[in-house]
């Protein structure tokens, strides 16, 4: 379970700065889905072990008519969406009518509200924040976004008690209902099928673009009669956990596209979501991206790509609607994933049609090599077995005239898998010796499917 955070305020007051700052150390992903998300961006973020997502908003005016009508709408669901609240103020500009009104707004919301002064740099922060107060949202947290300044402390304070509220949370309510399902699920299964089954079930989160096919694929596996299903307990702001099995595998199926939930209530679920979809990437082991053939590659396919590979997860990709397709589309769309999706050459990737069910069953064949990749054990002596005979075939180049040697390599965690080496001067290696070991690692090792991570430590 990972947290969300809203950044809203006025325009101009470093909502977009801090958004930046936040999401830094991954590569800012903004997800722009045009008629859903307007003026509303979605990024990954993370402060030391804590990972979180954040939500940067165009901002309330106060003025609200036209386009600033809108961006007020958009900072409501924003704030809506999120878990946590940082309304943000420039410290300088003193408190407007437009602050105000968000004020009085969030102080209604059963919302953790962080009220915080930004551009404090270069003033006299203490008494410009004063008639901050009369906001009444309690605390007062000065930064300056652009500096960097008061950001550490402010997301100790907001991340912290959030962690121990959402392990909480998951233990005491999602967690034992799933564990409650999956024990009745284990069981039911014991008596017929002994211990045949293996035991952990792979998560896996069906994800794309509205109208990709993502509920008829969903509807589709779980349409077949192999398969068990039970439904599992959730709101309707999340996705729903669907356990199953299939040729003696367990999975849960994180349905992103809300299939079972709108059958089973009659009440309309956002069918869309971007947080939705971005905790089923966390959550998951196995990510299914599917992609419409009929709508070719898009930006928001890569971005959703972009935002998985970042969560180190495994990836298989689907493009649907492979039905009735003239000979000349299907070579044209080919050869524009050929091109685009070069770099993501491990992921496995399949021609279906979920309306008539083509190609489906295959895709279980990709996701169990990819969570078996992914979460493989592999022993030091192999992994640097591995290290010598790719130095051995070609040599770490010359670094400031002293040739790089690497010494063992050892691993360093799973899903993805992390594979640390160690040696002298190993920081020191270009781009293109770490990819030729990385492939050499994945051809020898025959991992598909995951992304793998190597590190570099120096010395022994
Ligand atoms: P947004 O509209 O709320 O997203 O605001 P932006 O992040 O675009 O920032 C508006 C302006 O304020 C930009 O010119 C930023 O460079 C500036 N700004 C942001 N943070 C700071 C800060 O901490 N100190 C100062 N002096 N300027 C800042
Ligand atoms: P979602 O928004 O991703 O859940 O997409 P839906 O499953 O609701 O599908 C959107 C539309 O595409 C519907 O009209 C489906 O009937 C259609 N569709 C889904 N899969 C296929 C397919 O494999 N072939 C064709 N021709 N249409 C499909």
């Amino acid at each position: 379970m990972i947290p969300v955070v809203a950044l809203v305020g006025r325009p101009n007051v470093g909502k977009s700065t801090l958004f930046n700052r936040f999401t830094r150390s991954r590569d800012a992903l903004v997800a722009n889905f045009p008629g859903l998300t307007r003026d509303r961006q979605y990024g990954q973020a993370e402060h030391g072990e804590y990972k979180f997502i954040v939500i940067d908003t165009g901002g309330i005016t106060g003025d609200e008519q036209g386009i600033d009508e809108e961006m007020a709408k958009q900072s409501l669901l924003a704030i809506d969406e999120a878990d946590v609240v940082m309304f943000m103020v420039d410290a300088r500009a003193g408190v407007t009518a437009a602050d105000q009104l968000l004020a009085e707004y969030l102080r209604k919301q059963e919302k953790k509200v962080y009220l915080v002064a930004n551009k404090i740099d270069g003033i006299d922060a203490d008494s410009a924040v004063a008639e901050l107060y009369s906001l009444a949202l309690g605390e007062i947290h000065q930064i300056a976004a652009s500096h960097g300044r008061g950001v550490t402390a402010l997301l100790e304070k907001t991340l912290l008690p959030l962690a121990d509220e959402f392990t909480d949370m998951y233990t005491s309510e999602v967690e034992a209902a799933e564990k409650a399902e999956l024990e009745k699920f284990a069981l039911e299964n014991e008596t017929q099928e002994e211990n045949k089954l293996k035991d952990k079930p792979i998560k896996l989160a069906i994800i794309g673009r509205p109208n990709v096919g993502k509920s008829t694929l969903t509807n589709r596996i779980l349409g077949e009669e192999r398969v068990i299903v039970f439904d599992m307990p959730g709101t309707t702001r999340d996705s729903i956990y669907i356990p199953m099995e299939r040729d003696e595998q367990k999975y849960v199926i994180i349905d992103t596209a809300g299939v079972r939930r709108r059958k089973r209530v009659n009440e309309t679920v956002e069918k869309f979501s971007i947080i939705k979809t971005l905790k089923a990437i966390d959550d998951a082991n196995v990510v299914l991206l599917v992609i419409d053939a009929r709508e070719g590659l898009s930006e928001q396919d890569l971005t959703l790509l972009g935002f998985s590979l970042n969560a180190g997860r495994s990836i298989v990709l689907a493009v649907n609607k492979w039905d009735g397709l003239d000979t000349h589309v299907k070579d044209r769309i080919k050869s524009e994933i050929d091109r685009r999706l070069g770099f993501i050459d491990f992921a496995r990737l399949h021609f279906i049609s979920a309306l008539h069910g083509t190609g489906v069953g295959h895709l279980f064949e990709s996701v169990d090599e990819a969570y078996e990749s992914a979460t493989r054990r592999i022993s030091t002596s192999i992994l640097t077995k591995i290290m010598e005979a790719a130095q051995f075939d070609h040599q770490p180049p010359l670094v400031d005239g002293r040739r790089v040697k690497l010494k063992y390599a050892h691993a360093g965690g799973h899903n993805p898998p992390i594979i640390v080496i160690h040696g002298n001067q190993v920081k020191k290696l270009p781009e293109s010796y770490k990819k030729y070991l990385m492939n050499y690692y994945r051809k020898s090792l025959e991992i598909m499917g995951t992304p793998i991570k190597i590190e570099f430590r120096e010395g022994d």
